[in-house]
């Protein structure tokens, strides 16, 4: 038992939290006491802290956010030939332009050629040599189907395509 020296009642020590310091083990102070403490203290420092915990934020906030925005174009720039690959399977199967024989590792080298030369400043894309859509004629997703070209030069041919 001891006498908190807040309140002055006199109390087991299990109403006293525990620090080592001390001579008994406990704090000077009982639970409550030791509550009523820390709010007072929170409340008087308010603004401190508040701006503190604001001036944090931001510190870690902004690092954070360089740190995602890095990651995430690293993730991208390593991964973009899945998500392109992924994204034009599904076309093509929507299409049903993409017959389940088709030679995925030559679609690849393909995609690869374009992004490659992309990255080097080109401005190319894969070009489907007869058309997926067209009135005739109807193309296939595959390797021997695909070529690698310009961009402007493909919005010219646009779905113009010669049936002989
Ligand atoms: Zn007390």
């Amino acid at each position: 038992m001891k006498a908190c020296k807040g309140c002055g009642v006199v109390k087991p020590a299990a109403e006293f939290h525990r620090r080592r310091a001390n001579k008994d083990g406990r704090q000077r102070l009982c639970k409550l006491c030791h509550h009523a403490a820390n709010i007072k203290w929170l409340q008087d420092n308010h603004d401190e802290l508040r701006l503190k915990l604001k001036a944090y934020h931001a510190k870690h906030y902004s690092k954070n956010k360089a740190h995602w925005k890095s990651y995430s174009r690293k993730y991208y720039k390593e991964n973009y030939l899945k998500f392109y690959e992924k994204m034009v399977r599904r076309k093509m199967i929507k299409r049903k332009a993409m017959p389940v024989w088709a030679d995925k590792t030559a679609l690849r080298k393909i995609y690869e050629k374009a992004i490659k030369r992309r990255m080097a400043g080109e401005d190319v894309q894969i070009d489907h040599v007869v058309p997926l859509q067209h009135k005739l004629v109807c193309g296939l997703h595959v390797h021997y189907n695909l070529r690698v070209i310009h961009r402007l030069k493909n919005a010219e041919k646009s779905n113009y395509f010669k049936v002989n």
